[in-house]
């Protein structure tokens, strides 16, 4: 049967699967199974085209911090479609609607974020970055001042660079990833590699690494340190409060420049406008996307630090570097529209005074359920880590993944949408989740890793 006006679930998989290539995904395993279709959605709901409704507990990809439904923002794009629906910023031009976000957007980063090079992703945005840090030191006379130094299971994009920034194994695997000159070091995440050694010095420890490699590469073959101020696809890896304090003493006395990567941080997500502010990192980069828009319509962009960019205004001559899309007129009118929303419907201190305090409180319950041996959160965004084993925090026997794709499964009949990184859980729900949405959310979570428990305990897997 269908609903509203598109042929039935089974057509729309079969033709899926004949002519669709998805992300991320086994083409082989995905299509025997039938993609799950997604028809409409408001507010942190989804429908699916037999008419089941799921709490979307990761905004999308960690980016539709508003919520689904806005008309505003349908509108502000159809208006500007109407007006000017596309022109390049390349040759000497400009438009109304990128004029006005990038007024916006340094209003509302910290201080000193001035200037935005604009992007169609958070990926092309950290190609630029590559390309920006490398040429800002290359036109200082300092050409050999290439090396970006960045961590062991981040995410920065897909691209051939940004993949290269990460530090997904399984992305370097495939297609002659890492390219040349970036260095990864270990990652602050606690539960998963601290062993015995308590938060705070473990912090110090993993942000000493960036020492470490400074001392064996050199100061003057380092342009750039690029991190998540909080790991999102790695796991949602909040790191101890020692950590970006540290990585930042260390990039200043080696006069490294700081990218933080606010993709996902960025807007909102950690209980104030960007990550960097949560934890007091003063950026010469940042890095945004996804909930720039709200994932309404693509755009990224890098924003730039006022002494950083005239520096390489005044040294670098003409970045050649440009995408056709770079301030998309009617992205950046959605943009527009979503920060305004934002600011005034005081959503990020919502989320800070309210929501993020409530579902704080909700999650360190969820940490005394058997099966889980951590459950942080930071603003909204939060991982549940399981294990049979809370006081070794240990991982299972079973082949890394098996429990967090169970449980996944648990919450599609639960109708919640939480991902699974490997054995943990993660989510990252709309910026616009009310408490009471968020006491469902718990409730559900709560009877998913009860289902996963029984389930592990019947099949014997430890
Ligand atoms: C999603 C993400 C990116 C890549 O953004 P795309 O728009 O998917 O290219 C980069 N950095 C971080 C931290 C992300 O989460």
């Amino acid at each position: 049967m269908s609903l509203d006006n598109h042929p039935s679930t089974q057509e729309m998989q079969a033709t899926d699967a004949a002519h669709h290539l998805h992300p991320f995904s086994d083409t082989n395993a995905l299509n025997a199974r039938g993609a799950r279709v997604i028809t409409k959605a408001k507010g942190v709901w989804l429908t699916d085209s037999d008419g089941n409704e799921f709490l979307d507990a990761m905004a999308g990809l960690w980016c539709v911090n508003i919520g689904y439904g806005r008309d505003e923002l349908a509108e502000a794009a159809a208006r500007q479609m109407k007006q000017l629906p596309y022109y390049n910023t390349f040759f000497m031009t400009t438009h109304p609607p990128v004029v006005a976000l990038s007024a916006k957007i340094a209003e509302v980063t910290p201080e000193g974020m001035s200037r935005v090079f604009y992007a169609g992703s958070g990926s092309e945005a950290n190609d630029t970055n590559i390309r920006f840090v490398r040429h800002y030191w290359a036109s200082q006379g300092k050409p050999e001042k290439r090396v970006i130094i960045s961590r062991k299971n981040a995410y920065h994009g897909s691209s051939m660079g940004s993949a290269s920034l990460g530090g997904m194994q399984a992305m370097h695997a495939q297609g002659g990833l890492p390219i040349a000159d970036i260095h990864h070091i270990d990652q602050p995440y606690w539960y998963g590699e601290g062993g015995d050694t308590d938060p705070e010095t473990f912090g110090l420890e993993r942000a000493r690494c960036l020492e470490r490699a400074i001392e064996e590469i050199g100061a003057d073959k380092i342009a750039a340190f690029i991190g998540e101020p909080v790991q999102g696809a790695g796991g949602v890896i909040i790191p101890p409060p020692s950590y970006w304090p540290e990585i930042q003493r260390i990039c200043r006395e080696h006069d490294i420049l700081l990218i933080a990567d606010e993709v996902i941080c960025g807007f909102g997500r950690t209980g104030n406008w960007f990550g960097s502010e949560t934890f007091d990192i003063k950026p010469d980069i940042m890095t945004i996307a996804k909930g720039l828009t709200s994932g309404y319509l693509p755009m990224g962009g890098s924003v730039i630090r006022e002494s950083v960019a005239q520096t390489f205004a005044d040294h670098g001559g003409e970045f050649s570097h440009g995408y056709t899309y770079n301030g998309h007129p009617a992205s950046a009118a959605v943009s527009l529209e979503n920060i305004r929303i934002l600011q005034e419907e005081d959503i990020v201190g919502h989320v800070r005074d309210v929501t993020a305090p409530h579902i704080a409180k909700k999650w360190a319950e969820i940490g005394d359920h058997p099966l889980v041996g951590e459950a942080r959160m930071c603003g909204m965004m939060g991982a549940i880590e399981l294990t049979p084993d809370k006081a070794a925090r240990a991982p299972f026997k079973a082949e890394r993944g098996t429990v967090g794709v169970m449980c996944r499964e648990h919450c599609q009949s639960a109708g919640v949408v939480m991902r699974a990184v490997y054995d943990t859980m993660v989510i990252s729900p709309p910026l616009c989740i009310t408490t009471g949405e968020i006491d469902e959310l718990v409730a559900r979570i709560w009877k998913v890793l009860d289902q996963t428990h029984a389930q592990i305990k019947a099949e014997g897997v430890s």
